[in-house]
């Protein structure tokens, strides 16, 4: 799978005056981490977290075992800071990752951001929140609705940093031409609903960035009430073959059905040109030298005809 648009937009949002969320895009890698913790805290917590995604040397891991090694070390950069530098003692982040590889997405997840797939008008969350009101919906003891306001909505239950060792959702997921993949922080998912968040993809979709800020734009119009931030990339079609013909290469974009008739004979110097701009003088020229041997082999079929006669 090729990627192809990306984008990344992260915002304070109106009511926090400090933004602790970070992200990674690092193609074929994105990220997205939530930091929490007094002061400053929250913003080392993502920081480092991210930082551990950027340059940390998997070796020969791939997949699921490539992700969960890099939640490990993460994890442990947190951790270890956490534990020796008390100005940030107890701080801890969210993180979700995607690892485009092959023909799959890798998604890691621990806490409460989000990984989705837009596919064919339809969006799908992938990620499981590890939050309070999630485990609250999941046992019936909550409706969605009355998560929605619930006053300990913003309390996860797993968060990388807290512990020596963190248990981290890692699966692959299928991608196809034209798919969208959005990770995001809980400041835009507590703002917009699927659906909303869907209307702003599908209708900027040949403008990654512009949905982005789009997505960005409505959660602050909604409140605004958190950091918010939105990292999107779509998977492109496979790229052309290298050993392509040259001769067919020219003919491919064929805009113009009568100059496709004078590079049939082999490949233009100008024909590239005279496909995107119309014919060029040498073009022209071309197709009349072409015309003239077209119809001196038409008269000297006609000649030997008469002659056998
Ligand atoms: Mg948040």
């Amino acid at each position: 799978m090729t990627i192809g648009a990306f984008t990344a937009a992260t915002d304070t949002g109106r009511k926090r005056r400090r933004n602790e969320d970070a992200y990674v895009v690092e193609p074929p890698l994105f990220a997205v981490a939530d930091g929490m913790g007094g002061a400053q805290a929250g913003e080392v917590a993502s920081r480092l977290a991210a930082a551990a995604l950027s340059d940390t040397d998997s070796g020969s891991l791939s997949g699921t075992e490539r992700v969960t090694a890099l939640f490990q070390e993460a994890n442990r950069r947190v951790y270890e800071r956490s534990a020796t530098d008390p100005a940030v003692s107890g701080m801890g982040t969210t993180m979700t990752v995607a690892l485009v590889e092959g023909d799959e997405v890798v998604i890691g997840h621990v806490g409460d951001s989000r990984a989705y797939r837009l596919r064919d008008g339809r969006i799908e969350q992938l990620t499981d929140d590890h939050s309070l009101v999630n485990e609250l919906i999941k046992s019936g003891k909550l409706s969605p609705e009355e998560a929605e306001t619930h006053p300990q909505r913003a309390v996860i239950t797993r968060a990388l940093g807290t512990d020596p060792d963190v248990d981290v959702d890692a699966f692959a997921v299928s991608a196809q031409e034209g798919d969208v993949f959005l990770i995001c922080s809980d400041g835009l998912t507590t703002m917009l609903d699927d659906e909303h968040i869907l209307a702003l993809l599908e209708s900027n979709l040949d403008d990654l960035p512009k949905a982005g800020k789009a997505l960005v734009a409505a959660a602050n119009r909604s409140g605004g009430e958190d950091n918010i931030t939105v990292v999107a990339f779509q998977i492109a079609a496979p790229p052309p073959e290298p050993d392509e013909d040259v001769g067919e290469t020219l003919t491919l974009p064929a805009v113009d059905p009568e100059l496709e008739d004078t590079i049939v004979g082999g490949p233009a110097p100008d024909a590239e040109a005279a496909v995107a701009h119309g014919p060029t003088p040498a073009a022209a020229r071309m197709r009349l030298a072409l015309t003239m041997i077209g119809l001196l082999a038409l008269a000297a079929i006609l000649l030997v005809w008469g002659l056998v006669r």
